[in-house]
């Protein structure tokens, strides 16, 4: 694919599936999230009811479709998947929600994209468990209520700000996911890579960890990358150094930047002097949607002390001028 390798999106044909953590215990990290879920699966369980609404929020790559079937198999239900751009119309919805068995999750992935008609038809589904459908067309078209099974929505988006008020509201459970430590994503990167057979010292984990974005999603891509550089070398064990080599071939820096991270911030401490800059003025200078800029490369910088936000735009920090070997402007400091 033309995908860039370090991007935490989801790619097609979907390896994420092969390393997704299947209980609690097994997912590392997020621990504020795992204690409180813990307790409303089990209390849920023990009423035999369906659980509240669950909202996911955070960067793309931190786990929330693998939470969301965790859930799902914690609760001992069933579990559906769809996203929010796929349900086009609201009967669309009805079907899907017509169909669940009781307690069942129903995963909306993208939940921010729901078209706003679709919207609508759920808020009274997940408030009363009804579907108000209209039947017909004209003089003749008349509202029918409909009494769905007891289930559970979660959502998950990149933003929590992108949810609409009604909607947000809706959800009891609103966690937030937070970028790994660099200690958690050893583990992770431990973990898969003895799912992939994978010979891996704790120099080469850490390596790997290090230049991961915090994302377990961005760790296992690496941790493939990684794995057929050494093989191509013919070096049985990954170390920091093989590590080191494949990841800079990758063009994946010590702080785990890609290209296009560096032409972002380039960007911004050449064409603009550091800032304050517009993020769609940003988007456009780099061909890449307003969307991708904010969800996939500013929240990593940002992370890192690189980047503000700040209300007239984006600014350099002075650990991005540092990290790009440059010094800011005499006039342009603020
Ligand atoms: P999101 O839905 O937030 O974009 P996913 O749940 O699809 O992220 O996770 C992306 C990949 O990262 C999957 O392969 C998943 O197995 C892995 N992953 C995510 N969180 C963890 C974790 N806490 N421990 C181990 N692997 C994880």
């Amino acid at each position: 694919t033309d995908q860039p390798i370090h991007s935490p999106d989801r790619q097609p044909e979907d390896p994420d599936a092969a390393l997704r953590p299947k209980s609690l215990t097994e997912f590392v990290g997020q621990e504020a999230a795992r204690d409180n879920l813990r307790v409303f699966i089990e209390a849920a369980k023990g009423r035999g009811e369906a659980m509240d609404h669950v909202l996911f929020f955070g960067p793309p790559g931190l786990g929330k479709t693998t939470l969301a079937q965790i859930v799902a198999k914690e609760l001992g239900v069933g579990f559906r998947a769809t996203s929010g751009p796929v349900i086009a119309k609201a009967g669309d919805l009805a079907a899907l929600l017509t169909n669940l068995e009781p307690n069942d999750v129903l995963f909306i992935d993208e939940i921010h994209r729901l078209n706003p008609v679709v919207e609508e038809v759920l808020y009274p589904a997940m408030e009363d468990r009804a579907l108000d459908i209209i039947i017909g067309e004209g003089p003749s078209a008349r509202s029918v209520r409909i009494d769905l099974p007891p289930f559970t929505l979660v959502g998950a988006t990149t933003r929590q700000g992108l949810l609409t008020t009604p909607l947000r509201d809706r959800f009891g459970i609103p966690v937030r996911l937070v970028f790994y430590t660099e200690d958690e994503l050893m583990r992770v990167v431990k973990r898969g890579a003895n799912l992939l057979g994978m010979d891996i010292d704790a120099t080469g984990a850490r390596e790997i960890a290090r230049r991961s974005r915090g994302t377990p999603r961005v760790a296992g891509r690496l941790m493939r990358r990684v794995r057929d550089f050494a093989q191509v070398k013919g070096a049985s064990t990954v170390t920091a150094t093989i590590a080191d080599e494949a990841l800079t071939r990758l063009e994946i820096d010590n702080l785990g930047l890609d290209a296009m991270d560096r032409r972002y911030l380039t960007m911004i401490a050449t064409t603009y002097k550091g800032g304050p800059v517009g993020v769609e003025t940003l988007a456009a200078g780099l061909s890449e949607p307003r969307d991708t800029v904010e969800e996939v490369i500013e929240p990593y910088l940002i992370q890192l002390g690189l980047l503000a936000r700040t209300a007239r735009g984006r600014c350099l920090n002075d650990g991005g001028w540092a990290h790009l070997g440059m010094s800011p402007p005499e006039s342009g400091r603020a």
